[in-house]
């Protein structure tokens, strides 16, 4: 692989796992392999007419127009753990959503999620699959569910009377264990004491 293209990977976050080597060959005759193994995007394959040697599955440069990697990525999988907390409940929810965040923490706050609208999030991953890692972390974190809400729906059932430091934990083990390297892990609240709740463990 190039130095430019390289960087360029880097700049995007474009996940290792979705990348194919096209040893030269154009990606119409590679198309296929990289469906099977689920990698969307080729380097080291033909040049585009500016030079680079980087495409979509579908076969566009993506150096030369990287909109292309947006709109793969939003289609590949790739999604959000995240771990909010409410204050006045104290309760911690750790959630997977393919929204971004904001969008998420809107949502929780509007659809009272756990009878509370003062949800924060205070931590998330960016990565592929995370759908099976939140199964995990839920059943880690299982002895702090909350039973008994009101509600049905699932998000309430992702409900935990723990610290977010327990949440935190239980997610980066589950991780780690699971071999997941986050594109990106970002800490958006500055409060963490406030969310030092009691974890209470049920019998
Ligand atoms: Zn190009």
């Amino acid at each position: 692989m190039n130095k430019e293209t390289e960087q360029f990977i880097t700049e995007h976050n474009i996940p290792k796992e979705l990348l194919f080597n096209a040893e030269g060959k154009p990606v119409s005759h590679v198309k296929d392999k990289m469906k099977q193994e689920n990698q969307y995007f080729a380097y080291n394959t033909t040049e585009c007419y500016q030079g680079h040697n980087f495409r979509s599955r579908s076969g566009h440069c993506v150096i030369c127009d990287p909109a292309k990697i947006t709109f793969t990525l939003r289609n590949v999988g790739i999604g959000r753990i995240y771990i909010a907390c409410s204050f006045r409940t104290q309760q911690t929810k750790v959630g997977f959503t393919k929204e971004e965040i904001p969008t998420r923490m809107a949502k929780l706050n509007s659809r009272k999620v756990g009878q509370t609208d003062d949800w924060e999030v205070v931590k998330y991953y960016e990565l592929l699959n995370g759908n099976k890692a939140e199964l995990k972390i839920h059943k880690e974190l299982e002895p702090y569910r909350v039973t008994g809400s009101t509600y049905g729906d699932t998000e309430s059932r992702e409900l935990f009377q723990c610290s977010y430091q327990k949440a935190l934990e239980a997610t980066e083990k589950i991780m780690k264990g699971m071999g997941i390297e986050p594109i990106k892990t970002k800490l958006l609240s500055h409060s963490l004491d406030k969310y030092n709740f009691r974890n209470l463990r049920k019998k």
